[in-house]
């Protein structure tokens, strides 16, 4: 995660009533439609003018805005069914999902290039986000949605594709990590880890029931050597 979360409310005109944690039960992705936009922008716009519609939060490179509290029912997904939809293969979710039982993220368009299209920065910084929500309120990645897959409308433009939505999903999938010893092996685990001999990679993951090459055996063997010149 590589963001700073602010909070700029938005005018309380522009959202509805409480709501408890639990009843939050999918997690909605959007596109703000601006080229070259961010979340301050965004944030500000909804805080000064009413306009009856809002999401949680604005998502771009480097700040993620909360704009509704979590347990604030945003405007993001009411309306109607796009006449379209059975066309376009929107809609699914029309009238499953609902303002109350979601909550939503809002994408910008950080580079001004006559593209809709959110930077991999905005990406990976919605992604984080996601996963937190969905830990958070422990939402499955099969309540995770396309506010497209809600009423039809194209949003986000560049994750109607169907390819492309999948290669974002990918992205909230939550590594697991395998750095649980059986009880036969915790103790000398333990010592290895303590030791320096085995290492997690870059995530932390000691990927304990993974087998071992020769070269990895040959390092282990060589920190080992060295632990024991130390000593
Ligand atoms: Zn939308």
């Amino acid at each position: 995660m590589s963001y700073t979360i602010k909070e700029q409310l938005a005018n309380s005109g522009n959202y509805g009533g409480s709501r408890n944690a639990s009843q939050i039960r999918y997690l909605v992705y959007h596109y703000t439609g601006n080229d070259g936009d961010k979340a301050a922008n965004n944030a500000a716009y909804f805080q000064r003018n009413i306009v009856k519609a809002s999401a949680h939060y604005f998502v771009d490179d480097t700040t993620v805005y909360l704009s509704v509290p979590d347990l604030k029912i945003a405007w993001s997904v009411g309306g109607s069914k796009y006449a379209n939809a059975d066309k376009t293969g929107g809609g699914t979710m029309y009238g499953v999902i609902t303002n109350t039982n979601s909550i939503s993220i809002e994408m910008c368009d950080t580079i001004r290039n006559g593209v809709y299209q959110a930077s991999e920065a905005t990406l990976a910084n919605a992604a984080a986000l996601g996963r937190e929500l969905m830990e958070k309120y422990h939402i499955p990645i099969e309540n995770v949605y396309r506010h497209f897959d809600v009423t039809g409308k194209h949003c986000p433009s560049y994750l109607v594709n169907a390819q492309k939505w999948a290669e974002f999903k990918k992205r909230l999938e939550v590594k697991i990590m395998d750095n649980t010893p059986s009880g036969a092996h915790k103790e000398g685990v333990e010592w290895a880890v303590k030791n320096g001999i085995l290492t997690g990679n870059s995530e932390g993951d000691l990927m304990l029931s993974q087998p071992v090459t020769r070269q990895q055996m040959c390092t282990m063997l060589h920190r080992l050597w060295e632990l024991i010149e130390r000593t």
